[in-house]
């Protein structure tokens, strides 16, 4: 997929000027991507003609590749589109959120509220589903891992009344976080119940949540509840599986409004404000750098080694040590296995790991450990600069490190091989998406 689209534009490298065919492909590829992650026709369709037609006919800037100015064209399209997140101050308020049943409202009103009161508010979660058996048990208990306040009755049935008493019990807390009811699909039930709530409720906000598997339903989702109680902001939920959420980009067309935030798994840590650029990278298949380096960051920040002189992106610039490789090890224990995470760095992504030897990126944790303690017989030279090592140092090695020379020799071939593989896939493509968005 991505890789179809990055292909595309490699082949316009050194090209200064695109002809109707190169951009008649480019637009192509980038529907097929955009399809493929369940953004609408139309909205697609609208997309690539506007692309299609500033490719075509706004002259490339002095001093810029005709593959620069189509991806910042390309950019700039999708950023019209996507539109940045939904505001959301740090201040007392409340929020409503809607949604179908399974959207992930529950999970994500805990989640919601971990969040502000990580930003240092006091949140209370409002459970008033008294259609679904076990909402109320579920929300309790991930409003207990959250740590936030919560109020819900498992035995009243008027969800009105829930709401009502929620918010008085609730008072001392600043924000406050309603979870509302689902149903399998949208209904008139589901809808005289969601306005008398908000009614009731008042809120500052209505997020409506979704599946980012959702496709084509997205729009008439998005109608009803916008018609109903007008929607904010959207959230997007599990965007850990393969589902791109470009369902999302239908609702917010649709409610004139904005992404506001994440999710990316089943406990309460994972949310994310919605930021425009890795999600664009995301849609295009081209990658995502940013999200990549913070979830560096964090996993650097948990093992409390500050190391910010490291990109992942560096390993793609041609020189990638052992260090990196140490490094590469770290942050693999944190982050999950080594394959996700290339696919999240830009030129990694779209399934060219498919295509590695299996051997290539097998480092378990026993290998790993091993590896590691020789690491630390080596001198900073030898780490720099593994190429140089030759049979006597192997020898000193092993011995210093208690291990043996086989040991010894299997890192360094994982290291080489590791640094062949890096080597295959310099130079296709590989941030531009990222060059063009910090501009
Ligand atoms: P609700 O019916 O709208 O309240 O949806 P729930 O919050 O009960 O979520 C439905 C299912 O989706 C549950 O099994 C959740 O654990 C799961 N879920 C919600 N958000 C996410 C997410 O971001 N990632 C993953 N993997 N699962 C999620
Ligand atoms: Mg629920």
């Amino acid at each position: 997929l991505g890789s179809s689209l990055r292909g595309t534009m490699d082949k316009l490298r050194g090209k200064s000027r695109l002809d109707e065919d190169d951009v008649q492909e480019i637009v192509k590829e980038i529907q097929r991507s955009l399809l493929q992650a369940d953004v609408e026709v139309d909205l697609v369709m609208d997309l690539s003609s506007n692309i299609e037609e500033r490719a075509l006919n706004e002259e490339p800037p002095g001093g810029t590749s005709a593959r620069d100015h189509i991806l910042k064209i390309v950019y700039e399209e999708m950023v019209e589109v996507v539109g940045d997140s939904t505001e959301i101050p740090l201040e007392p308020q409340t929020i409503m959120l809607a949604g179908l049943q399974g959207s992930g409202k529950t999970t994500t009103a805990a989640k919601i509220a971990w969040w502000f009161s990580k930003k240092g508010l006091r949140p209370a979660v409002i459970q008033t589903d008294t259609f679904r058996p076990g909402s109320y048990q579920q929300a309790k208990q991930m409003a207990g891992n959250a740590e936030v306040q919560f109020y819900g009755d498992p035995d009243a049935e008027d969800p009105v009344k829930i709401a009502r008493d929620g918010l008085e019990a609730t008072e001392d807390a600043d924000v406050h976080i309603v979870d509302t009811a689902g149903r399998h699909a949208l209904e008139t039930e589901l809808i005289d119940e969601i306005e008398e709530i908000e009614r009731e409720v008042n809120p500052d906000r209505n997020l409506l949540v979704l599946d980012a598997a959702i496709g084509q339903g997205a729009k008439e989702q998005a109608r009803e509840f916008d018609d109903a109680i007008g929607i904010d902001g959207v959230t997007i939920t599990k965007l850990d599986g393969t589902a791109k959420g470009g369902g999302a980009l239908t609702a917010v067309n649709e409610t004139d409004s904005s992404i506001a935030f994440l999710g990316t798994g089943e406990t309460v840590q994972d949310i994310e404000r919605f930021e425009p650029d890795g999600f664009i990278s995301r849609l295009l298949g081209m990658g995502d750098l940013k999200q990549l380096s913070e979830r560096v960051e964090r996993a650097m920040a948990e093992t409390g080694e500050e190391d910010d002189d490291w990109e992942p992106e560096d390993m793609l610039q041609g020189n990638f040590t052992l260090k990196d490789m140490q490094r590469q090890m770290d942050a693999m224990n944190k982050m999950g296995p080594l394959d996700q995470v290339m696919d999240m760095i830009p030129g990694m992504g779209g399934g060219m790991m498919d295509q590695l030897p299996d051997d290539a990126m097998d480092v378990t944790q026993d290998r790993m450990r091993n590896f590691e303690v020789i690491m630390d017989s080596m001198t900073d030279e030898e780490l720099e600069n593994p190429r140089s090592i030759g049979a006597k140092q192997v020898q000193r090695i092993a011995r210093g490190s208690g291990t043996d020379e086989e040991t010894v020799q299997e890192l360094l071939q994982q290291h080489k091989m590791m640094d062949q593989t890096l080597n295959q896939f310099q130079g296709m493509g590989d941030g531009d998406m990222q060059r063009m968005m910090r501009k």
